[in-house]
């Protein structure tokens, strides 16, 4: 750990800590009574606490973000050449890495064609609605602006965001929220018992979720529907991978429609799953992606809404009306240390093989996850993409009554006490909050997920 820092500079840290910042995801009156954690230091997968205590970090900086590890001076040094060249500049110009960066993303995504930048996860998601909602108001006098969302699936924390957003506990008491986003059923097969469309397994339960979200457009009408918004795994919902041919059906769907298909890769995006984006596993072919997290790995924040090349003419058929364009600007779209790194970060990922690893290890803890349920009758399912992972918890395979929300939380404290940081899915249907999540960096060794899953195969017995 840094031995630059005093213990006496520590504990004014830790003071000034719980006296002044409003931390995010936390119970504030357990806040007051529990244990402060300051993060000091990250190398590689792990991180190091002002105790000076080491952790492996198996969900990437607590939110699936730091896909190509701690401490990765190549990317410092290009955030910090740039900056000094030229940190920022906004509005219609251009930059060299933002010019640069955009043409190797669009590299990797074909069919697609045009980055717009921005800050956050959320802040891409709106971009796209506004898009949305313009082409409606541009194409069908303003009717086909409806936005059609999952339950269960996440896009943000604004307003606009939460108004297509599946989950209880991040939407509860912030209504109300904007009009025109109607939400479809999930695609959680494990839970398919719950929805009422009998005993579906695997690809007759995908056509039936995807078919379920036709029946939606028909009740709403086709044509107020103006796009769906879908994550390829949903990620904080439960780390839902849908069966084979969902995605199929849903690009039939949208094209049978005129509907456009926006997917939020925040999560999923750039190498997480094992492809450079999630929805590259099922042959779709969207209209918006929208991405965050990994983009830079967290060394600067970068958020772009990417479309295609359909989308961005429906911007400029009218070039005498002064009105006729995204009317749109985000300050901060203009820092060139986000490009500046999120280039590098993409070098790191191609020349280290990090996708290769990630499918790899993923199919490896995939493997490690599951033999967890011959000796913890606790574990339901253990599902995954890539090094994308979660467990769901419960109380009796047989009904599949999910785990209480208590006990799960005790594993990731004991799995916490065991060394290693893992993470839960939040209550996005209430009663729900019962898997455990995990997303190691992309460099995980074989090693790296022994000591993850030893952890957790300690922590199931310490509990239960
Ligand atoms: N979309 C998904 C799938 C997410 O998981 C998140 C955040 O976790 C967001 C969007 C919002 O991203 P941000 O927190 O950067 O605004």
């Amino acid at each position: 750990m840094d031995g630059t820092l005093t213990q006496n500079d520590l504990s004014h840290v830790v003071e000034a800590d719980k006296a002044h910042v409003w931390h995010h995801l936390v119970q504030h009156k357990q806040f007051e009574t529990s244990d402060p954690k300051i993060i000091v230091e990250g190398k590689g997968m792990r991180v190091w606490d002002q105790t000076g205590r080491e952790q492996l970090d198996a969900v990437s900086g607590a939110v699936w973000t730091v896909n190509v590890g701690y401490g990765r001076k190549s990317i410092v040094d290009a955030i910090s050449e740039q900056l000094m060249k030229l940190n920022y500049y906004a509005g219609a110009a251009g930059s060299i890495p933002g010019a640069l960066f955009a043409e190797k993303l669009i590299d990797k995504m074909p069919g697609m064609s045009r980055v717009y930048y921005c800050n956050s996860g959320s802040e891409a998601n709106e971009k796209a609605f506004k898009m949305v909602r313009q082409i409606a108001h541009k194409r069908y006098g303003g009717k086909k602006h409806k936005i059609l969302y999952r339950e269960r699936d996440y896009h943000g924390t604004t307003i606009a965001a939460l108004s297509a957003g599946g989950q209880e506990e991040r939407n509860a008491q912030y209504g109300p929220f904007a009009p025109g986003f109607v939400s479809v059923p999930h695609c959680l097969e494990y839970r398919a018992g719950d929805q009422g469309w009998g005993d579906l397994s695997g690809e007759a339960y995908g056509q039936r979720a995807a078919d379920a979200i036709e029946e939606v457009i028909l009740r709403e009408g086709p044509d107020t529907v103006g796009a769906l918004c879908l994550e390829p795994v949903t990620a904080g919902g439960g780390v839902i991978v849908p069966p084979a041919g969902y995605w199929q059906r849903v690009q039939e769907i949208c094209r049978k429609y005129d509907i456009l298909l926006h997917i939020d890769e925040v999560v999923c995006g750039v190498g997480r799953t094992g492809t450079w984006f999630g929805y590259q596993h099922y042959g779709v072919e969207p209209d918006f992606v929208t991405m965050a997290k990994g983009v830079a790995s967290g060394y600067a924040a970068i958020a772009c809404c990417v479309t295609n090349e359909r989308v961005f003419d429906l911007f400029k058929d009218d070039a005498s009306d002064p009105m006729n364009y995204f009317r749109d600007i985000s300050t901060f779209g203009g820092c060139t240390a986000g490009p500046a790194a999120a280039l590098e970060n993409m070098r790191i990922i191609e020349d280290e093989k990090l996708l290769e690893n990630t499918t790899n290890m993923g199919e490896y803890m995939l493997g490690q996850l599951e033999a967890l349920k011959d000796k913890h009758a606790v574990v339901g399912e253990a599902r995954g993409k890539g090094l994308f992972l979660g467990a769901e918890l419960v109380t009796d395979r047989t009904t599949r009554e999910p785990m209480d929300e208590k006990r799960t939380a005790a594993v990731v404290a004991e799995v916490n006490k065991r060394g290693v940081i893992i993470g839960m899915t939040n209550r996005s249907i209430p009663g729900y909050n019962n898997t455990l999540c995990f997303a190691p960096a992309l460099i995980a060794t074989k090693d790296d997920i022994d000591q993850i899953v030893e952890a957790v195969d300690g922590a199931l017995g310490t509990v239960f």
